[in-house]
């Protein structure tokens, strides 16, 4: 999940996640779903995620993730708040 591109992609596995086919961000500009460091999280990402059918499947395909691999708005929530997320379930003990 490092690089800007048309939505949903996944580098890191060289293939799009199931969910892909039925995702609402497909076709919509990438840029909205990455603010830069420092920029607010555009609330746009959030209302198309609000309205995905898979944004729970999407939430969890991007808490596969390690921390230090989290970029984007994915399953309606930001990098800092998948952050916070899996922070927590390290505490927990890593149970998913
Ligand atoms: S939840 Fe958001 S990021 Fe995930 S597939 Fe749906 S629209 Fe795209």
């Amino acid at each position: 999940m490092t690089r800007r591109d048309a939505r949903p992609f996944v580098p890191d596995i060289g293939r799009p996640p199931d969910f892909h086919g039925a995702a609402a961000c497909a076709g919509t500009d990438a840029e909205r779903f990455y603010p830069r460091q420092g920029e607010h999280v555009p609330r746009i990402a959030k209302r198309i995620c609000g309205a995905c059918p898979v944004s729970d499947e999407c939430l969890a395909w991007a808490l596969k993730f390690p921390i230090e691999d989290q970029f984007g708005i994915w399953g309606g929530t930001s990098a800092n708040e998948r952050k916070t997320l899996l922070a927590a379930r390290n505490r927990e003990g890593g149970v998913s």
